[in-house]
């Protein structure tokens, strides 16, 4: 009998909440928000106040340019970082995502009724909050910077961003990995006459949070990172660089902060001195992709510089200096399934993922996925998501291997499990069960 429910976009999470009903449905909705994006009504930016604009911390995690922005949909330029999910028709559990914006989004926040709203094929889905603007953004540097580009806070708060060094010396298709808009978004953000600093001055940075320690309690972790330097960077090699970092705001703050680094993969002397002298706690050399030919053409510059064996026997040898639940290598989910190299299938993306999460897990090594947002200015751009059934997935994936090992929660990211979790670009905290 022929079905008499209307297909709709939002059908299909409905579906695969059925399909995946050991998956949380916070969990699913925000991996297809992650991956489709979403937009916002003017009055919905209008109505709300107080809440913080998006910082562009490292990349634009956008789905459209600055200059569409500009022209089309100005208004988007002031969409918060991250909405937090809550209520409804299925009383969601506080769950927060990462704002990619996407003008064509099916996802829509509106205003009704003088409440915030998230609505999907003409459907009121839950309410929705923004990501408030933390206090200590109103502090001035004697710089005369803004902290919100020096010291920008993500995560609800609890993550502390510093890219340090906003370019990458991987340069052009040949050695950009080829999801990676760090280079073109620093250009974009320049010609959009917005302050966007391309390496980081350590007293701006120690002034700004100087007044983050003063006034805020719930920042937890720091992460210090950028592109990767294969030269010099202000005369100092790549390890040198990012760990004077470290250095300096471990003596500055000691302890208040987990400081992680997202850097290149190191050799064993430099990751003692990463480590040792930079006082790093939690170390993300990150892998990108797993498959081995995949990986040569998603990332050329890691394959030209350092070689995918290699950067794996790095990743062991880092385990053994920070210990293997402070290794913590990410993932850009989805990549693997770009066109024209990757996979077709996503039994065959799951058969690759499986084989990561494996190797690396057995070994007390707890790799992340991000998912993986198609900026315009990437050399992967024009390309297809992977369906929403692929992450989902990926997180069941993910989370029984996890589960396997018996492995713990990986440090740095806040609290695990719906409704709790943080970390806003994917769901793998959110899977977490207690
Ligand atoms: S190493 Fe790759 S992902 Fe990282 S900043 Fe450079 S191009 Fe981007």
């Amino acid at each position: 009998m022929m079905s008499l429910m209307k297909e709709t976009y939002y059908s299909q999470v409905e579906d695969l909440t059925v399909r995946y009903a050991d998956i949380p449905y916070e969990a699913i909705l925000k991996q297809d928000i992650l991956r489709v994006g979403i937009r916002f009504s003017k009055d919905s930016l209008r109505v709300a106040s107080g809440y913080k604009p998006k910082d562009y911390f490292i990349f634009s995690f956008d789905l459209v340019t600055m200059e569409e922005l500009e022209q089309q949909d100005r208004h988007l330029l002031n969409a918060p970082e991250e909405v937090m999910l809550f209520g409804g028709e299925k009383d969601l559990k506080p769950t927060i995502i990462n704002v990619r914006l996407n003008p064509s989004s099916p996802y829509q926040v509106i205003v009704n009724e003088g409440k915030l709203v998230l609505m999907a094929d003409d459907r009121n889905l839950c309410e929705v909050r923004f990501h408030p603007i933390p206090s200590y953004y109103s502090s001035a540097l004697k710089s005369g910077k803004k902290i919100s580009e020096i010291a920008p806070v993500i995560e609800w708060g609890y993550l502390i961003y510093l890219t340090v060094y906003r370019l990458c010396q991987y340069w052009g298709k040949d050695e950009e990995c080829q999801f990676c808009d760090i280079n073109e978004n620093y250009r974009q953000q320049k010609k959009a006459g917005r302050e966007y600093t391309g390496v980081k001055d350590f007293g701006d940075i120690l002034e700004a949070l100087e007044h983050i320690y003063d006034m805020d309690s719930q920042s937890k972790a720091i992460t210090v990172t950028g592109g990767s330097i294969t030269g010099q960077l202000s005369g100092q090699k790549e390890v040198e660089f990012y760990l004077n970092y470290g250095r300096e705001i471990k003596k500055r703050f000691k302890n208040r902060w987990l400081l992680k680094a997202g850097v290149e993969a190191f050799d064993l002397p430099e990751l003692k001195e990463l480590k040792e002298k930079g006082g790093y706690d939690i170390y993300h050399p990150n892998f990108e992709v797993w498959d081995p030919e995949i990986f040569k053409k998603i990332c050329p510059g890691k394959e030209r510089f350092i070689g995918r064996d290699l950067w794996i026997n790095r990743i062991l040898g880092a385990s053994e200096v920070f210990g293997p639940e402070s290794v913590i290598p990410n993932f850009v989910a989805g990549v693997e399934m770009s066109s024209p190299f990757g996979f077709k299938t996503i039994d065959e993306a799951m058969s690759s993922n499986r084989e990561a999460f494996e190797f690396f897990m057995s070994k007390g090594i707890v790799p992340r996925f991000t998912t993986w947002c198609i900026e315009p200015l990437a050399h992967l751009k024009n390309q297809k998501q992977p369906r929403l059934e692929y992450y989902v997935a990926l997180l069941r994936l993910w989370r029984d291997i996890f589960e396997k090992y018996q492995l713990p929660v990986p440090p740095g990211y806040g609290a695990p499990g719906v409704g709790k979790a943080v970390f806003s670009v994917s769901a793998f905290m959110d899977v977490i069960r207690e």
